[in-house]
């Protein structure tokens, strides 16, 4: 159920709905609701036909008060200047809201990376290396994988970059693979946070885990490690989507043997369910849980009208638009907001930066502790400030926690010159 929506304007919505509950003069409001910067690129590839095809290209970088700029790169053809604008900003919040050393930056591509080779791919990638390179570096700016990049693009910007600086700098990109100083536990790490907040939140709604059923929609990376760590803590993963639809059994699937039919076929309705739904049959089940995994905008305000689930965690980055967060909010749904529940992604991704600064490399278990102890003390933080400031829902919480953060780092550089 996707809406036209602007996302950087559902941004600049969420931090005047947060900043209304803080001490904020209106000239730094705004500073809180736009980037530092954006550098718009042209890059020009040479194809393997001989030609030349010329791509639009974007970093954002948000807010360094807190720290380097950190966040992911994208390719899409569906990549915008608002888009990079607001996805930088929530990474700025996101780092906030867990505490976590960073200001917000995004970037992205305008390709659909299944129409260029392998080989196209690489010189595009190194093409936009090249154009950020002045402006990223591991006390700078930190990009990371994102929708349609993942280990291979960010293996030829580190080895771009490094080339040009003449420099050995693991830190300047985070999501390598080990072998080129990644971390352990990055993979799971999103799906691990989803786990922890839900856990976490019914701990504190005084419900049980155990035993409460859970419908996941997505079935990638953040979506299905979420089903298995839901799982292995009791929960009964009742139904899961991908975009060919949904596989459901009342009594349980098995996130495993789904996971493992869906990386054979392509689809998790070739999984042998009881029955099969439509997506919007699987938001509005009646369960426990609900984590939307898959797209920004997936539950508009006439879906939030029928959703039956009693709490939502939010895998995906804005699957929420904001007129159904309002409907939820006045049906008294717990909603935990993507900026805590799917904050281990760049958690883990701080862990590596961490690591390769040090050139000293954690096991997975101090990884998956650490993480740990980051999520349950933001987890906390938000429930106290819900709690002492009698916020409309969580996600008005989060963003109090994450502004007053940015909003005191940048009051005590003062505005200069
Ligand atoms: P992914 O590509 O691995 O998985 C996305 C899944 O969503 C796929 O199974 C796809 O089939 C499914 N999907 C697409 N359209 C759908 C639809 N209309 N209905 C149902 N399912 C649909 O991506 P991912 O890495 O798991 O990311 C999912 C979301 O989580 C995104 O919003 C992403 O920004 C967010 N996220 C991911 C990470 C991470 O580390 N992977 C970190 C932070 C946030």
């Amino acid at each position: 159920m996707s809406e036209e929506i602007n996302p950087f304007e559902s941004l600049r919505e969420q931090v005047d709905d947060a900043a209304a509950h803080l001490d904020v003069r209106p000239g730094t409001l705004e500073r809180l609701k736009r980037p530092e910067r954006v550098l718009e690129t042209n890059l020009s590839v040479e194809l393997d036909d001989g030609s030349i095809e010329m791509f639009r290209a974007y970093r954002s970088q948000f807010n360094g008060a807190r720290g380097p700029y950190k966040g992911g790169i994208r390719y899409h053809p569906g990549v915008s200047r608002d888009e990079v604008k607001a996805l930088s900003g929530w990474m700025a919040y996101k780092c906030a809201v867990v505490d976590i050393p960073y200001g917000g930056g995004k970037g992205g591509i305008v390709v659909d990376p299944d129409d260029y080779s392998e080989a196209e791919l690489e010189r595009l990638t190194r093409a936009f290396a090249t154009e950020l390179r002045p402006i990223i570096g591991e006390n700078r700016d930190i990009p990371a994988p994102d929708v349609n990049t993942g280990r291979r693009e960010m293996n030829w910007i580190k080895d771009t970059y490094e080339t040009l600086e003449n420099t050995t700098e693991p830190g300047v990109i985070t999501g390598k693979a080990p072998e080129s100083g990644g971390s352990a536990g990055r993979v799971e790490a999103t799906g691990r946070s989803v786990m922890l907040t839900a856990r976490e939140a019914f701990d504190y709604l005084e419900k049980e885990i155990e035993g409460a059923t859970v419908a996941v929609q997505g079935y990638g990376n953040a979506g299905s490690i979420a089903a298995k760590l839901l799982e292995d803590r009791g929960a009964s993963v009742v139904a899961v989507s991908d975009s060919s639809g949904a596989a459901y059994d009342p009594d349980g699937l098995d996130a495993q043997a789904v996971k493992e039919r869906k990386d054979e076929t392509g689809d998790v309705v070739d999984y042998d369910a009881p029955e099969t739904l439509s997506n919007e049959e699987l938001l509005t089940l009646d369960v426990d849980l609900l984590v939307p995994a898959a797209l920004e905008n997936a539950i508009d305000a006439d879906l939030a009208a029928d959703v039956r689930a009693d709490v939502i965690v939010e895998a995906a980055n804005g699957p929420l638009t904001p007129d159904a967060d309002d409907v939820l909010t006045e049906r008294d749904v717990s909603v935990f907001p993507d900026i805590l529940a799917n904050a281990g992604g760049v958690t883990v991704s701080y862990f590596e930066w961490v690591q390769n600064r040090q050139r000293f490399y954690w096991s997975e278990q101090r990884v998956n502790d650490e993480l740990e102890t980051v999520i349950v003390d933001a987890f906390d933080r938000l429930t106290t400030t819900f709690e002492d400031r009698d916020l409309p829902n969580f996600r008005t919480a989060a963003y109090v926690v994450a502004i007053d953060r940015v909003l005191r780092a940048s009051e005590q550089g003062g505005v200069w010159p």
